[in-house]
């Protein structure tokens, strides 16, 4: 015997949808994964599967009546025969008895009237053809799989309330067996089973359905029944995602969740799982996972309730449409006993389910979700006139309800003010938090809902509230699964490593600028030809060795300081004036007189300093930069455009500056704008473009436009490369429409960023309170980005790059300031100690350049690689 007590039997229940069972491939892959899965869990194997994709809406079509039902039977019965054909099986030695039941039910007498329990027993033929098409197979290919009815297993249950409809077509089922029931199924003599989802045995010994989704609840109930070890569900998708993937590509695979999160995401939009089928499996705590059948090696989405899936944090967000409120404003008989029941007994006598409820002193709104409800005009109008009697009744759809799932929502409201302040600008008509601490929903007007979501999920990991970092629960981008992600280089330090460690000094740590990598970027730019102007935004790292490379791969030099000025014509001996573009921001007039003095390109944003200092700009050629009115980039600190924002002349008074500079005789022959630093959007340089592009039509005298710098760098891991080929697509689109006009760029940070590296050696190692930090000996004084704009910079242990990087830290510094903190929770090997050297990555731009000595802490040193 090889099971000795059968009631003990390890089981592992695997269920394949439609989709997954209508390909002579899929199957293959079914009885691979069945006789893996055995082997691995030392297990018996279930496979649930459902009908073949199509029938189930075949079925229903001639359950609900369809004209001429034979043809349709005549249909699927030859879909059937030539998917067996296609199996290689013989169709009448496999199928004739199935078919038989199929052709009979069609032509029994019920199909006159079409009982519900005749309508039952149609729509399970579908799942009764597939499984046994399928057993027959894999038997053909040498697995032993025996094939059993779900019905002599499922029982139906009869609930309180329920409709007859219900009782029959939608129902729910026994989820608790005996020692004796698991003996008797344990039983049956084949190590692998194979039976149907969707069905089960009715109280009268007929066949009920379990309605839409049923195939993936029969497999939650075979495994609460069973006591699996697991339930496998096999679909067609990863898993579920931290949004719908088709309207946000960066929506995250979640890889790890609880029961109640899993249930309220498959709730509020997820189609991946249905909601009612977590239920058994979370009762008998039997773990539940979601995988998809064409990419078995993808982590897929494990559900159960370990402590690795009770992470806090926005786990998904989700839209749903169609939603209707309902708002009842009453005067004066809120108070009064009874009302609220009044009111929802109006909602149950209509067959109407609310969803969401909101309330004052004299309204309550409540929501109807269209899945849960048919909420036709008809319905509506009634209700109205009967809600009328007691309260004002207004009716507002239609509706969007955009909710954010995860645990522990209420200590996460501080980290939303970006997701609160985009709701600001549209109209919120009701706002729910869930007690259960899980879930925060927002109804907006559907049309306002139009193109939020991305934008949110990406304020949600901007701001930490959905913590992407925590990799046990965030997998992959859909993107990167799709295949649709840019790849990255690897970065020269890598191969630079041996150069680097010796350059390494405990006590002095050290910047290294990689001039291979300044020039790669430079003619990956130089290439662009919508572009004719280059110049280098010269404050993001002045190393002379750097402007000399720039200067010699033909791109001007931007300054924005008069020391800055000084500076380029020092570190490139002969460097043409012309090349040279001076915009500086609130400079006092003698740096202007200077740099005209230089006879470098002057770049003016008001109106004031041609009124207040008419000798300086008398008779001279200008560049006017202005202000688009709105501010773009990775933090607020680095928009450069905007009211708020110091920067530019606002587009309405153009006009006004126009006319001062003409009374000077001063010419305006350049136009720029730039909006700030990290955009990452072609559309949004486009459209800057060509914004610009019409101004300059309206000044007239304009040869160049300038579009400034802002060209973005992938700092973290799964940052994609800016995409440089539709930047330029875009720019070249704008250009051919104004081809009167020299286009110029000015980046800074795209340059420079992925040339530098900051070498610290670790100082100490310090465990507190369950986190473990390792300081270095540089700090916020080397590298003030991550204090002053939460910047991110990966943080690698070069002693140790061999080790896998398994255990987190926080990287801080030497400096008496709490912010004094390179990153949090950083992997780096667990070994990491005292007089390791660690590298922070891509500080090539904007690193050095904002050294400080405060502590009294001496500037790092610089040196470059050629
Ligand atoms: C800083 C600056 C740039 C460069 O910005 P990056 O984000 O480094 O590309 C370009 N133009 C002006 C006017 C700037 O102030």
């Amino acid at each position: 015997m090889p099971f000795p007590d059968p009631s003990q039997t390890r089981w592992i229940v695997l269920k394949f949808g439609g989709t997954s069972v209508s390909q002579r491939a899929r199957w293959d892959t079914i009885g691979h994964l069945a006789q893996a899965r055995g082997r691995q869990h030392d297990a018996r194997v279930l496979v649930v599967v459902s009908a073949l994709a199509g029938t189930t809406n075949a079925l229903q079509a001639i359950a609900d009546g369809v004209e001429d039902p034979s043809a349709h039977v005549a249909a699927l019965a030859q879909r059937h025969r030539d998917f067996a054909a296609e199996l290689g099986l013989d169709a009448d030695a496999v199928l004739q008895e199935r078919l038989a039941v199929l052709h009979a039910l069609a032509a029994d007498v019920r199909a006159a009237t079409r009982p519900l329990d005749w309508q039952a027993e149609l729509l399970a033929q579908g799942e009764l053809l597939s499984s046994t098409l399928g057993a027959a197979y894999l038997r053909t290919q040498g697995l032993e799989f025996g094939w059993c009815d779900a019905r002599d297993w499922l029982d139906a249950l009869a609930l309180p309330n329920q409709s007859e409809w219900s009782r029959r077509l939608s129902v729910a089922c026994r989820r608790e067996a005996d020692d004796a029931w698991r003996a008797r199924f344990a039983a049956q003599p084949a190590p692998l089973l194979l039976t149907q989802g969707f069905i089960a045995r009715h109280g009268d010994g007929g066949t009920a359905v379990l309605g839409r989704g049923g195939s993936d609840t029969s497999a939650a109930l075979f495994g609460a029944l069973l006591r699996a070890r697991r339930v496998e569900i096999w679909t067609d998708v990863p898993g579920m995602f931290s949004a719908n993937p088709r309207e946000v590509p960066d929506a995250r695979l979640l890889t790890r969740l609880d029961y109640a999160e899993a249930q309220e995401i498959a709730t509020t939009g997820a189609k991946v799982l249905h909601p009612r089928a977590l239920g058994p499996c979370r009762d008998a705590g039997v773990p539940l996972a979601i995988l998809d059948t064409a990419r078995p090696d993808l982590p897929g989405t494990a559900i159960d309730s370990t402590a690795a899936a009770t992470v806090p944090g926005v786990k998904a967000i989700s839209r749903r449409n169609g939603i209707v409120l309902v708002s009842m404003e009453t005067v004066g008989m809120w108070q009064q006993v009874g009302f609220l029941a009044e009111v929802f007994e109006r909602f149950r006598v209509h067959g109407l389910s609310i969803d969401l409820i909101g309330s004052s002193e004299t309204n309550v709104t409540v929501s109807l979700d269209p899945n849960d409800n048919l909420v036709s005009t008809d319905v509506l109008a009634r209700l109205s006139e009967d809600l009328a009697r007691f309260c004002r009744v207004k009716v507002i759809a239609p509706c969007a309800a955009i909710t954010l799932v995860g645990r522990g929502m209420r200590s996460l409201l501080h980290k939303l003010s970006d997701v609160w302040a985009a709701f600001g600008r549209e109209r919120v008509h009701l706002i729910s938090q869930s007690s259960n601490d899980l879930n925060l929903t927002f109804v907006i007007d559907e049309a306002d809902a139009e193109g939020l979501l991305p934008q949110l999920h990406a304020q949600l990991i901007g701001s930490g509230a959905m913590p992407v970092r925590n990799v046990e629960v965030f997998g992959p981008r859909w993107r990167e699964i799709a295949g649709a992600l840019r790849p990255r280089e690897t970065p020269w330090w890598r191969a630079e490593r041996e150069r680097l460690l010796a350059l390494a000094t405990p006590g002095a740590p050290r910047y290294v600028y990689h001039l291979p990598t300044v020039r790669a970027r430079a003619r990956a730019l130089a290439a662009i030809e919508a572009v004719d102007r280059r110049y280098y935004a010269i404050k993001a790292n002045p190393h002379p060795a750097i402007l000399a490379a720039l200067v010699e791969e033909d791109f001007g030099l931007e300054c924005v300081s008069l020391a800055e000025l000084r500076h380029v014509f020092d570190a490139v001996p002969g460097l043409a004036p012309d090349r040279v573009l001076f915009t500086p921001s609130f400079a006092p007039r003698a740096e202007y007189d200077a740099a005209f003095a230089l006879d470098a390109t002057v770049t003016l944003d008001n109106v004031e300093a041609l009124q207040r200092w008419p000798e300086t700009f008398r008779g001279r050629a200008l560049w006017l930069r202005v202000d688009l009115g709105r501010g773009e980039g990775h933090h607020e600190k680095v928009r450069t455009g905007g009211l708020a924002s110091k920067f530019g002349l606002p587009v309405a008074r153009i006009e006004e500056f126009l006319t001062a500079a003409r009374a000077l005789d001063a010419r305006v022959t350049g136009l720029h704008a730039h909006l700030g630093s990290g955009v990452e959007t072609a559309q949004h340089w486009r459209s800057v473009c060509d914004e610009l592009g019409g101004i300059a039509e309206r000044i007239g005298s304009i040869e160049t436009i300038d579009i400034g710098g802002g060209l973005p760098i992938p700092y973290q891991d799964d940052d994609e490369p800016f995409d440089l080929d539709a930047w330029s697509a875009g720019l070249a689109e704008v250009r051919s429409a104004y081809p009167n006009y020299r286009l110029a760029i000015e980046p800074g940070r795209y340059l420079v960023a992925e040339s530098g590296v900051l070498l610290m050696t670790a100082t100490q190692v310090v465990e507190k309170g369950g986190i473990r930090r390792v300081g270095a000996d540089a700090g916020m004084n080397a590298l003030l980005r991550p204090a002053l704009y939460d910047a991110y910079h990966g943080v690698h242990n070069l002693t140790r790059l061999e080790e896998a990087a398994d255990a987190a830290f926080d990287v801080v510094g030497p400096i008496c300031e709490s912010g004094d903190v390179f990153g949090k929770q950083r992997r780096l090997p667990a070994a990491t100690a005292e007089g390791d050297v660690l590298l922070v990555a891509d500080t090539g731009a904007y690193g050095f350049a904002m050294a400080n000595t405060y502590n009294l802490r001496a500037l790092p040193a610089e040196e470059v690689l050629a």
